[in-house]
């Protein structure tokens, strides 16, 4: 019995992980959503699981709403925002060397959590510039 309940669950953490496959970002109600199987507090449970095992990082990308996005040490990057469509967008070449460089000597950079805002490609031709 406790064999399965176990495996039970590694099937569902299993489940959440797959869907950073095909998704780069996901909301905890994207997530909720595309598991309808799988209830809410579960997938909250989980996400903190795998947040505090470092396998996914949390983000705060749109104000007042968490992202997650799997973590992965060959594919760091920083974040870029449609402010219309909420399109997000990787940005690479942002290295800590080069932030390091526009600070203070006596400032150390330990890790960089950056979020660009504008409109995407597809969102231009439809809004006028800020
Ligand atoms: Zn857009
Ligand atoms: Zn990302």
């Amino acid at each position: 019995m406790y064999l399965v309940m176990v495996r039970k669950y590694s099937v569902k953490r299993q489940r959440i992980l797959q869907l950073f496959e095909d998704h780069h970002i996901l909301t905890a109600n994207e997530i909720v959503r595309l598991l309808p199987d799988i209830d809410r507090a579960t997938i909250y449970r989980n996400l903190k699981y795998f947040v505090e095992t470092g396998e996914i990082r949390q983000l705060q990308i749109q104000k007042n709403v968490m992202s997650y996005e799997r973590f992965n040490p060959d594919d760091m990057h920083q974040h870029f925002l449609c402010r219309n469509c909420n399109k997000v967008l990787k940005i690479y070449g942002i290295d800590k060397n080069y932030i390091q460089s526009k600070l203070p000597h006596d400032v150390n950079v330990e890790f960089i959590d950056l979020n660009v805002i504008g409109v995407c490609d597809e969102c231009s031709s439809v809004l006028k510039p800020c």
